[in-house]
């Protein structure tokens, strides 16, 4: 019969006798009987943590290191000794490590055992307090720190500008009515955008909104002006995947209703927040555009942050990359959260900050 079919005994036993006898003949299975022999030593320690007196650790003393029967001496006679010469440098180190855990358990036991004594008759039965099986001396364990996704710290960054700017962060649902997504901006029945081409619906009255600017109704129908708001958010498109479409995506939108607000508030704003966002050196210019709910429009964009505005493969050889549209409902802004994140990132494909892949989220610490 092949010996590694005989159950290992017990494990104190077991050092008793060779390794050949107990079918161990590679350094996993080494390990094995290693760990078995740590985990029996902790229990002992455990048990005695209870009645840690002199004679009783002195015994364990004996049983592990004793020079006559002690388990330890016993492995390096009956395991190291005869052992075949490839496994015998790892016999040496296991069974020095595992000394080593002895003696620095035993140490414990005997400071321990000074602090208990310290403490018998403060209590009522006399009993040392005890913290059973709790080794302060082991390392710990040691959990992975994540970080903030790269888009949530983009708009981190977005809010904390206007924030310094005098504005408030508000939220509200994804899930909208066709009421507040559509209607109250004045996007009539038949607009493109409407059709479920492009929106998601839920129920005929219901939509994944397409925008966030259903919070700028919202806030006007609860508060009096002024109001200064930056609504950061999720919002739904039914878009095919590719490089730079996704059908969910962040928009950050703003709105100032104040009295004395003209064009040039808007457009100092939004230069300010370009420049504090990319950098100084950028520069913003503003184009006539139409949008259902501000009168007049424009489409913003800022010089390429890549060629500085001469012109290169990311511009399109224009020097300049658009990046949100905005107007005077009084006045109201909108941009994406997406593009501005992959310029300054330098990411190329929008479907990476969804995919949690944390190989690419772990670059933007
Ligand atoms: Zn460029």
């Amino acid at each position: 019969m092949n010996p590694s079919d005989q159950p290992i005994p017990d494990i104190t036993e077991a050092v008793q006798r060779t390794l050949d006898e107990l079918g161990v003949r590679d350094a996993a299975q080494l390990g094995q009987l290693f760990s078995r022999l740590h985990q029996q030593l902790d229990q002992e320690v455990a048990q005695l943590q209870a009645e840690a007196t002199e004679d009783a650790v002195e015994q364990l003393r004996v049983r592990w290191l004793g020079r006559k029967r002690g388990i330890v001496p016993a492995i390096t006679d009956n395991w190291l000794a005869p052992a075949a010469p490839n496994l015998k440098r790892e016999i040496g180190r296991r069974a020095n490590a595992l000394r080593t855990r002895v003696e620095e358990r035993l140490r414990s036991l005997a400071e321990y055992k000074v602090k208990a004594e310290a403490s018998i008759g403060t209590l009522q039965d006399g009993k040392p307090e005890v913290v059973l099986g709790i080794d302060v001396t082991l390392p710990g364990n040691r959990r992975p720190i994540g970080v903030r996704h790269i888009l949530r710290q983009a708009i981190d960054e977005i809010t904390k500008i206007f924030i310094s700017l005098g504005y408030s962060v508000e939220e509200g649902p994804e899930i909208e009515s066709v009421y507040y997504n559509f209607e109250a901006l004045n996007i009539p029945e038949d607009h493109p955008s409407r059709d479920d081409q492009d929106t998601f619906y839920i129920d005929r009255q219901t939509v994944l909104r397409t925008h966030t600017s259903p919070v700028q109704i919202r806030t006007m129908e609860k508060r009096q002006p002024p109001i200064r708001i930056i609504v950061p958010g999720k919002v739904y498109r039914n878009e095919t995947p590719d490089a730079s479409h996704s059908w969910m995506f962040h928009q950050v939108e703003g709105l100032a209703v104040d009295t004395n607000i003209t064009f040039a508030d808007l457009k100092g704003t939004l230069d300010h927040f370009m420049k504090a966002f990319f950098g100084p050196q950028v520069r913003t210019r503003f184009r006539p555009s139409f949008f259902p709910f501000t009168e007049p429009s424009a489409e913003m964009d800022v010089s390429c942050i890549f060629c500085g505005g001469v012109g290169c493969r990311i511009c399109k050889g224009s020097g300049w990359l658009e990046l949100g549209g905005c107007g005077m409902v009084d006045p109201a802004v909108f941009a994406y959260v997406e593009r501005p994140a992959m310029l300054k990132y330098g990411v190329q494909d929008i479907q990476q900050f969804f995919q949690g892949d944390i190989r690419f989220l772990h670059q933007f610490r």
